[in-house]
């Protein structure tokens, strides 16, 4: 890649600056005065270049997102074209614009065949939020005023504003701001690694079987009168990166039918082709009456949430706006013509390239380069992986499954030490787990360097622990 040698002049100003001026999220203030930020200049298919003129191969798109690769032209002229036309305006008292009204048709077109609406936002967390008030406003239409409490799953990351931080069930998302709130409550979530054996389920079917009954029993003892929905990822993504148990959603699905519990699908991560499907609801086993959407749609370009209403939550709104009701919720950037038209660019080049065949094509490859890779390290438990995610939990013993010191924080560590080897990975919150999902375009030759790159990052970060 061109143009980063003189940058690279601007490194240390530009650190400087950012240690000064830039609050950014997630981060531990101490450690950015100390070690100063990373500092991204460009990027190209799945290479990214910092502005010392480092180049890496970006194993994570981002944070899950980017999953067409940077550099596609056919986005950024869509963007500069659309923002000199229209560059904004809003959708609220039933106002419109072209690339929103055909984004809505593609994206039905994409999606199961349930679903009849999309509703716009900008981010993942607000798509979260706009199905708890979907959730509450549809009770409330059909009169059951009093069902509004909210299960998900311990671990799940499904935001950070107050509604979807109640949500998710990361301890560092709750701690020291005083959530969830009270709507919100969190059964286990499903890891056959650590759990199933912890409750004596020594198959799928059985551990889904346990897990099914957890939520049974919470639903029972909540009153089923007072519980209005079930948030879950198809395959968790920051929780850890697990793919449901065999039979997980088909028992979930009928304890929600049970009680009348709507089912909600948070394919942030999943949407769009990451798991080698466009969507993952209904290869997992989902009858999702919303699914949530955000990332995939524009490949990160431009942000971008889009929330599917399926047939019962949405017959039941256009019923009540028959008595004058209003579904009295959106953002100045619901429906941004701009941000759409990043979007109708982004899938065309999935479509177009067959990206999500590609994912699949590529998945077992992926993961057995991994296997070979890391499979012997002696602090490698356990490696999942679902089409382009994979997470890589590392633990003090593999025989045991011994935890390593919380306050090691090896994951992290790990991340740290990829970089010097010129590899992007994540170390996820809260846990002993390493995540991955290049982007859909990564080439047999960069997995083979993803895969390098961490092994001899966890080759480093043994020999520190011994
Ligand atoms: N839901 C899931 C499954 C996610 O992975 C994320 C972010 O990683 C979110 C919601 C929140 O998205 P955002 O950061 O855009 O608010």
């Amino acid at each position: 890649m061109d143009g980063t040698v003189s940058q690279a002049l601007d490194d240390t100003a530009l650190v400087e600056a950012d240690r000064s001026t830039f609050f950014h999220p997630f981060t531990a203030v101490a450690d950015q005065q100390a070690n100063g930020a990373l500092v991204m200049s460009q990027a190209n298919g799945s290479r990214i270049v910092d502005a010392s003129g480092n180049e890496f191969i970006d194993g994570a798109a981002g944070l899950w997102c980017v999953n067409v690769g940077y550099g596609r032209s056919e986005i950024s002229d869509a963007i500069a074209a659309q923002s000199r036309k229209l560059p904004y305006f809003h959708t609220f008292n039933g106002v419109s614009n072209e690339p929103g009204i055909r984004l809505s048709e593609k994206l039905l077109s994409l999606a199961p065949k349930s679903m009849r609406r999309v509703f716009y936002g900008s981010s993942g967390s607000d798509a979260n939020d706009t199905a708890v008030k979907l959730l509450w406003y549809y009770n409330i239409c059909r009169g059951k005023r009093e069902k509004r409490k909210i299960i998900s799953r311990d671990y799940a990351y499904h935001g950070v504003s107050v509604a979807s931080g109640s949500l998710s069930g990361i301890p560092m998302v709750h701690q020291n701001f005083g959530l969830p709130l009270d709507f919100a409550r969190h059964v286990s979530r499903p890891d056959l690694y650590r759990d199933a054996p912890s409750r004596q389920c020594y198959t799928e079917e059985a551990y889904s079987a346990y897990l099914a009954d957890e939520l049974d029993r919470m639903i029972r003892a909540e009153g089923a009168d007072t519980v209005a929905g079930f948030v879950a990822e198809p395959v968790m993504g920051t929780g850890g990166v697990l793919p449901p148990p065999r039979g997980y959603f088909q028992e979930i699905q009928q304890v929600l039918d049970r009680h009348d519990v709507r089912l909600v699908s948070d394919e942030v991560i999943t949407g769009y082709g990451r798991t080698g499907t466009w969507f993952a609801s209904e290869a997992c086993g989902m009858r999702p009456d919303l699914i949530l959407t955000a990332k995939g749609v524009t490949s990160g370009y431009l942000p971008l949430s889009a929330v599917f209403v399926g047939d019962e939550i949405w017959s039941v709104i256009e019923d009540a706006s028959k008595d004058g009701r209003v579904f009295a919720h959106g953002f100045t950037y619901s429906g941004h013509p701009t941000c759409a038209a990043a979007a109708l660019a982004n899938l065309d080049i999935i479509e177009r390239e067959g990206l999500v065949e590609r994912v699949a094509a590529i998945s077992e490859g992926f993961r057995a380069s991994f296997d070979d890779a890391i499979g012997d390290c002696d602090i490698v438990g356990e490696i999942r992986s679902a089409g382009l995610m994979m997470g890589v939990e590392l633990v003090a013993d593999r025989e045991t499954k011994a935890r390593l010191p919380a306050s090691a924080k090896v994951a992290g560590r790990v991340a740290m030490a990829a970089r010097r080897h010129g590899v992007l990975v994540r170390g996820l919150p809260n846990s002993d787990i390493v995540a991955l999902s290049p982007p859909f375009i990564v080439t047999q030759e960069e997995i083979g360097l993803l895969a390098g790159g961490l092994r001899a990052a966890i080759d480093d970060v043994t020999k520190e622990l011994r």
